[in-house]
């Protein structure tokens, strides 16, 4: 009764993000209630695997009471501080200074965000005033990488390389342009590492001297494309693309907003590839998901340029919830906990669901296995050897969550037939094995489809 009240509501007034909007109103909604650990449960009391940690954002877990404290505890004593009139609060101040001393680098100087998609905005907002500051007000054309995803907002869905982010939204604009993805599995050059890199390298620096030289200002890359189909690149393929950018003058922007916060493994995945980047967004881990938090960092020489370049000005960018007391309250209770174990467990359950996942390629209709620590991808096709991808009319978006649903299992399924993972840093072993099992289930009923069987002959 109460699901199918709140079913009908949801069809009525509740518009989803990045969905189809009648066809949500046709299958309607899953209404979950309540979650703890790595298992949620929905209004009918059906618990479930969350294999993707919400939108790869609780990497803590749910259920921490310690952060619900943190958070009841700024509530009541301060629960708004604005950052404007040379205000603050002690919470923001606390995480900038713990967050600069775990950046690659010098990146020492924290701009606070609502979530990805506005830290993405800040940075090209930045990235403009950096170049204006520096006299060269002229480089003002970004390049990304395509299968990228950089957010949602107009400037962020530009930099953004998925189709269905511009259609019918009138991005990208003429001062955005896209490289290649490294893409290893279906990269038309093949799969060996250091051919990708070069080829890289090759259209970048081609990219730069079609645009002009003097003319880019910035090149934005995840270290793990992760909305594009989690597409790990070659080792080495991020520090060659750094190593350009340095050696042509252009800004180097990397985008943690999925990889940060212990996902792949350590905090930043730029220190795991050894680069420091001029700017890096984070969100999602960084509050875990119990509220809404990003964060731009600054590399020295970024931040020093914007503010010798403003003097006495303001720097016109910022929104009222910059730098929230409660979100930052959430965000150093969630770093105690991250650092109190649960990224030393994350690396542990990395491996497992890694060693897990390679398990499921002896199956019909496993391509690829990719990924690291606790973000990984199961790539389906009907033929291994021709790479063929599922046939459209299985429509693997919907089809393939729906099956893992009713294993007890939520995995992130893309449209090309690609299984997202991203579990909670915290899940146990049997945890992870039971994600891997209940994949395998799905696969076996996927392979009696009778278009998938169509599709195999
Ligand atoms: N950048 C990357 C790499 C992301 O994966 C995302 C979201 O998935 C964003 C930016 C946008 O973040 P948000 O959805 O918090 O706005």
């Amino acid at each position: 009764m109460l699901t199918n009240s709140l079913v009908e509501l949801d069809r009525q007034h509740l518009v989803h993000p990045v969905s189809s909007f009648r066809g949500h109103e046709a299958r309607g909604v899953r209404v979950l209630r309540s979650a703890k650990g790595a298992t949620v449960t929905d209004v009918e009391g059906r618990e479930l695997i969350d294999g993707f940690a919400g939108l790869w954002c609780v990497n803590a877990g749910y259920g921490h009471e310690s952060v619900v404290e943190a958070a009841a505890e700024q509530m009541r004593r301060l629960p708004y501080a604005t950052g404007y009139f040379d205000l603050g609060s002690e919470a923001p101040i606390r995480l900038a200074a713990a967050l600069a001393e775990r950046a690659p680098g010098d990146m020492n100087h924290i701009y606070f965000t609502l979530g990805g998609s506005d830290a993405v905005d800040s940075t090209i907002r930045f990235v403009r005033y950096y170049w204006h500051a520096k006299g060269q007000p002229e480089r003002d054309q970004f390049i990304s990488v395509a299968q990228g995803y950089h957010g949602s907002t107009t400037m962020g869905a530009g930099l953004t390389a998925l189709p269905g982010f511009h259609d019918g939204f009138g991005v990208p604009y003429a001062w955005q342009h896209k490289i290649s993805s490294h893409y290893l599995y279906r990269n038309p050059l093949g799969d060996d590492p250091q051919m990708v890199i070069d080829a890289s390298v090759a259209e970048l620096r081609a990219k730069v001297a079609a645009i002009g030289e003097d003319k880019v200002a910035a090149f934005y890359v995840e270290p793990i494309q992760g909305s594009g189909g989690v597409l790990v690149p070659p080792k080495g393929w991020i520090k060659a693309m750094r190593d350009v950018c340095k050696e042509l003058g252009i800004l180097f922007v990397a985008d943690e907003v999925i990889t940060g916060f212990g996902r792949t493994g350590p905090i930043f995945a730029s220190a795991e590839e050894g680069i420091v980047p001029d700017l890096m967004t984070c969100a999602k881990g960084l509050t875990s998901g119990y509220v809404p938090m990003g964060a731009v960092f600054m590399s020295d020489h970024v931040y020093d340029t914007i503010a010798d370049g403003a003097g006495a000005k303001a720097v016109g960018h910022g929104f009222t919830y910059s730098a929230h007391p409660v979100s930052a309250a959430v965000a150093l209770e969630v770093l105690a906990l991250y650092e109190g174990g649960l990224f030393d467990n994350g690396i542990k359950a990395g491996a497992r669901l890694m060693a897990g996942l390679e398990s499921l390629r002896d199956h019909p209709l496993v391509g690829d296995v990719r990924g690291r620590g606790m973000l990984a991808a199961v790539e389906l096709v009907t033929d291994k050897d021709k790479k063929t991808p599922l046939p459209p009319e299985v429509q693997p978006a919907t089809r393939l969550f729906d099956r893992a649903w009713d294993q007890g299992l939520i995995v992130r399924s893309f449209a090309q037939g690609i299984f997202g993972y991203a579990p909670p840093l915290c899940c146990t072993d049997a945890e992870i094995d039971a994600i891997v099992e209940r994949t395998r289930a799905v696969l076996d009923i996927t392979l009696e489809d009778p278009e998938i069987r169509a599709a195999m002959r």
